[in-house]
């Protein structure tokens, strides 16, 4: 699925990857190239380091790359940016990847295994655990009892199903 990089994809994509905080800057990057920080720093009205760290923070998730150019003079280094945007879709998506993954596990272990819980709900533990505890709640030491596990069954499938067709990969 070809999703089209929309302002508001990129504000949900860079909150759910980097923070709030660096959305202003990848809107203010995204049409532009080799941006100075300096510049970046005034636009998004931010001090240096605070933009330093945000800008990093977008190269470390390889959303961002630079290059240093010696500033002929004043006869220091200065960082010129540049957003990468399909990087942004590509995180995006991995990130969605990583997350269905760890449902994918969470529904196995549901769906292989019974789980209890004490009346008090203090905690929920599988079948081995609770079976080693005696069936006594570790918490309150009430009777553990066996939850019905179907909604977080079916729940897990769901948001499984939703994450793929956000992505575009077939359910
Ligand atoms: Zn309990």
């Amino acid at each position: 699925m070809k999703k089209k990089l929309t302002d508001k994809l990129i504000k949900e994509i860079t909150s759910e990857l980097i923070g709030e905080d660096a959305v202003p800057l990848v809107l203010y990057l995204k049409d532009k190239t080799k941006v100075s920080e300096f510049d970046i720093s005034k636009a998004i009205k931010r001090d240096i380091h605070e933009t330093r760290t945000l800008l990093y923070k977008l190269f470390e998730n390889n959303i961002a790359s630079f290059i240093r150019r010696k500033d002929k003079k004043k006869g220091w280094y200065v960082c010129y940016w540049d957003i990468e945007p399909e990087k942004i879709k590509y995180q995006h998506e991995k990130l969605k990847k990583d997350k269905i993954s760890s449902l994918n596990q969470r529904l196995e272990k549901e769906k292989a295994s019974e789980f209890y819980m004490c009346r008090n709900a203090c905690t929920r533990i599988d079948f081995d655990k609770a079976f080693g505890l005696n069936f006594k709640c570790p918490e309150c030491g009430s009777l553990l009892n066996p939850v019905d596990n179907k909604r977080t069954i079916e729940f897990l499938g769901e948001r499984i199903k939703e994450l793929k067709t956000e992505i575009g990969m077939e359910t």
